[in-house]
């Protein structure tokens, strides 16, 4: 049986205009390859299959929910090993942990400041609105670098370090010329989450890791407007198609669809990525 012009139909109605697309958090746990360069190698291929043609990483092959410096220092080293392999594409976010302060400024210096990164990622280890962060802050916006938090509100309860989209506003208010990004938005909660930021424009909402429930992204554009809103998959712990159909089955126009799926994020990343030599 031919099924080519029922899959001619489904491409012309999911991408009706050339489109290009940038995603905002991927990670290199979870893909096959021996070495960090061929794990990304891998998660591009698939990238490219969806016309997603650059995507951030971040964090190495192995997790901690607190790790050491010493942690922190091999999950950056394979990032930026992985990275520096396929520059144009892929654009790395440096790993930090506010309770190892000394640490994670060194870390934003090697590899933002004096390398090839241009952002910082803040996962589970102390909640964002704690004033440890706030030289890993200052220290990221002189380097022009974004700052993706995540951010979650479980139903059954949160870890105890991890962050909610309340505490990541209250970060935000505190750095008002720093500029943030709420990484999954609250999670499946995010009909709360996205509330929290109706009153900081320095945080953008970031779309990754639930389920694609519908309603998300019009939600988010409803609240904060079209320019605040970015496209992130969490690949390959989630798949580039399911999180993609947030954004191209979502009830919104054209024009804001080229916003999410790659110019609010280019717009963000343009200075630093300039900076570097990189081509926007
Ligand atoms: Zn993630």
């Amino acid at each position: 049986m031919d099924f080519s012009p029922r899959l001619a139909d489904i491409k012309q109605r999911l991408f009706p205009f050339p489109l290009e697309i940038w995603d905002g958090h991927t990670h290199l746990l979870g893909l096959p390859g021996k070495t960090p360069e061929e794990r990304l190698e891998r998660l591009l291929e698939c990238a490219s299959r969806l016309g997603i043609g650059r995507v951030c990483v971040f964090m190495g092959t192995k997790w901690q929910f607190d790790p050491t410096p010493e942690e922190l220092r091999e999950a950056n080293e394979e990032v930026r090993r992985a990275v520096e392999r396929f520059p144009t594409r892929a654009f790395g976010f440096v790993y930090v942990n506010p309770n190892h302060q000394v640490a994670s400024l060194n870390e934003i210096r090697r590899h933002v400041r004096d390398g090839p990164m241009v952002g910082v990622k803040l996962w589970v280890a102390r909640r964002c609105c704690d004033s440890a962060l706030d030289p890993i802050v200052a220290l990221a916006h002189d380097c022009d670098a974004v700052v993706l938090q995540h951010t979650w509100i479980k139903t059954t309860g949160n870890l105890p370090g991890e962050s909610t989209p309340h505490d990541l506003a209250c970060l935000a208010r505190r750095h008002p010329d720093a500029v943030f990004i709420a990484a999954h938005s609250g999670g499946g909660n995010w009909e709360i989450g996205l509330r929290a930021f109706c009153e900081t424009p320095n945080v953008y909402a970031e779309l990754s890791g639930s389920d694609p429930t519908s309603g998300f992204t019009e939600m988010a554009m409803r609240l904060l407007g079209p320019r605040r809103v970015i496209f992130g998959s969490d690949a390959p712990g989630r798949s580039f198609a399911t999180q993609l159909g947030k954004v191209l089955g979502a009830s919104v126009d054209d024009d804001t669809k080229r916003l999410i799926l790659a110019d609010n994020l280019k717009k963000l990343l343009a200075p630093i990525l300039k900076k570097k030599g990189v081509p926007v």
